[in-house]
């Protein structure tokens, strides 16, 4: 837990946000300025700032969250038509919230390559 980190208020429910999905190790919420008619962020519930930062340790959790991101996906039924998962690492990517996140983007059709 980073007191100062949105996502951890949000996965400690200090933050009251619509949860989507949620296990032991994972959590999933709406984001709050959806790019996509399905837009849903996956997160660890335990803080990792970035993507440099993942351990071994965390495998089993980054394989929690696509499991979750597939199931998401099919509960919200885009499965069939397709979806995009986006995960930003650092300034070039734009990340903006550092807590490890993964984008669920679907609902429309997706432009290729990103901007
Ligand atoms: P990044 O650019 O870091 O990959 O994406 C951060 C995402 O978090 C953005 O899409 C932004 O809209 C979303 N976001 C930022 N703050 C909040 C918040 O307090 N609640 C929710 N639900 N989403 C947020
Ligand atoms: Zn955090």
């Amino acid at each position: 837990m980073n007191t100062e980190c949105i996502f951890c208020k949000i996965a400690g429910k200090e933050i009251p946000t619509e949860i989507v999905f949620e296990n032991e190790d994972v959590v999933a919420f709406n984001d709050l300025n959806p790019k996509a008619p399905v837009h849903v962020l996956f997160i660890p519930k335990k803080h990792i700032a970035t993507l440099n930062d993942l351990s071994d340790d965390d495998l089993d959790m980054v394989g929690k969250i696509f499991s979750a991101i597939k199931d998401v996906a099919a509960e919200k039924g885009i499965s069939g038509g397709g979806y995009r998962v986006v995960a930003n690492c650092n300034k070039d990517a734009g990340q903006e919230v550092f807590h490890v996140h993964f984008h669920l983007l679907g609902g429309r059709a997706l432009t290729w390559p990103p901007g």
